[in-house]
């Protein structure tokens, strides 16, 4: 709710994918820092010359239990590779639910033994800010229940002990005054983590993609036939690129004006896009010139879908401002030769293009 408010919907995936990530590094942490908390706890207990099985302690250690069977299931859930995006995050949210549940049910403990709670005051003030920062990871959304459904209880459960509510919140400021302020503090840095995400793929998309067309640009496609040269060498799946140059389009410049032209550009992008696959990558490699790159596609595979595309812009004239006119183009087409380089398969396919315009443009040469 308040991610998406601040999240421009173009890197909504992106950020869903990141938080993702996230959300499960910081609910193996937690459940490991919980276990390794709870172990000091009990092991103290032990130094200072305490039983682990005094009947007035049996209650307290009962209530700590949930949350660290809550921490060994996830582990187990992370550690065997448990499939599914959501699990984490329920997971998290269920950590923080047990530990404030404990938190509350230890303070109703320590009323019932007369004790001012200060011997599991710091334990408990330690935990609730730990849960606090839990559950703020996603903004202010999802913290009332683990956060303050213990809360409520707690003084529902003490209210029907005969204690004045108000008195309750005037004896536990300070935890609730933790869980305020941890909650605040958490949401500062939510939005800020928000919105440095979104600065961040700004930047990367200034960098990355063609302001004019969408498409990606030339460093952008660099580094892509870098990455897809890695796969085939890992893989063996063959790929191909396609160079192509609007034919004559100079003449679109000079007899209607460069910002008719810029609509040609624009209109060819939205073609190409149309009629590629999903996994084809399309960029914008120079002034008129788009490059295509074809994952696990052979020769013919990418002369068929240089036909589709030459069909496409050949037989749909497109208009700008009030003419239409007819915009062909000129196609080199290059498969991947076994390691060869990036350079060199553009190199080819470039090659190929000037081919295909010697021989009298508005067609397709393979290298
Ligand atoms: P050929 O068929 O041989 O490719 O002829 P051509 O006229 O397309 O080739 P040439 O390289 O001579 O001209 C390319 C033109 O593309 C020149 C330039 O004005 C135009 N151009 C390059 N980038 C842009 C742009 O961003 N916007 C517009 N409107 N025109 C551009
Ligand atoms: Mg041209
Ligand atoms: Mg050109």
């Amino acid at each position: 709710m308040f991610a998406s408010a601040s999240i421009p919907e173009r890197f909504r995936e992106a950020y869903t994918r990141y938080e993702q990530r996230m959300i499960r590094e910081v609910m193996v942490k937690a459940a490991w820092v919980l276990l390794v908390l709870s172990v000091f706890a009990h092991s103290s207990v032990l130094i200072r010359g305490g039983s682990l099985i005094e009947a007035d302690t049996l209650w307290s250690y009962g209530l700590r239990v949930p949350p660290l069977v809550v921490c060994l299931i996830a582990l187990a859930m992370h550690y065997s590779r448990f499939p599914g995006y959501h699990w984490p995050l329920v997971t998290l949210r269920l950590i923080s639910l047990t530990a404030m549940s404990s938190v509350f049910g230890l303070l109703v403990f320590a009323y019932d033994q007369g004790d001012t709670a200060f011997r599991v005051l710091s334990e408990l003030a330690i935990l609730t800010v730990f849960c606090a920062g839990l559950v703020s990871l996603r903004g202010l959304q999802g913290c009332i229940i683990p956060l303050f459904l213990p809360v409520l209880c707690y003084i529902a459960v003490m209210v029907q002990r005969g204690h004045e509510p108000l008195e309750l919140v005037a004896s536990q400021f300070g935890i609730l005054s933790a869980i305020g302020i941890a909650t605040f503090v958490s949401h500062l840095q939510f939005r800020i983590r928000v919105r440095e995400f979104v600065a961040r793929q700004e930047l990367n998309e200034i960098s990355t993609v063609d302001p004019l067309t969408g498409l990606m640009n030339r460093r952008a496609m660099v580094a892509r036939l870098e990455s897809e040269r890695a796969r085939h060498n890992r893989f063996t799946q063959t790929f191909a690129v396609i160079m192509l140059d609007l034919d004559l389009f100079k003449r679109v410049n000079d007899s209607l004006g460069h910002q008719a032209g810029d609509r040609v550009l624009k209109e060819v992008a939205v073609r190409l896009r149309a009629n590629t696959r999903q996994q084809d990558d399309i960029a914008r490699w120079g002034g008129e010139e788009f490059l295509i790159l074809l994952p696990d596609t052979d020769g013919k595979g990418a002369t068929a879908a240089t036909d589709n595309i030459r069909a496409a812009l050949r037989d749909t004239p497109i208009t700008t401002l009030d003419t239409s006119l007819n915009q062909t183009a000129s196609f080199g087409i290059a498969v991947y030769d076994n390691k060869e380089s990036a350079q060199r398969l553009v190199a080819r396919a470039s090659q190929a293009l000037q081919m295909a315009k010697e021989c009298g443009r508005n067609r397709a040469v393979v290298a």
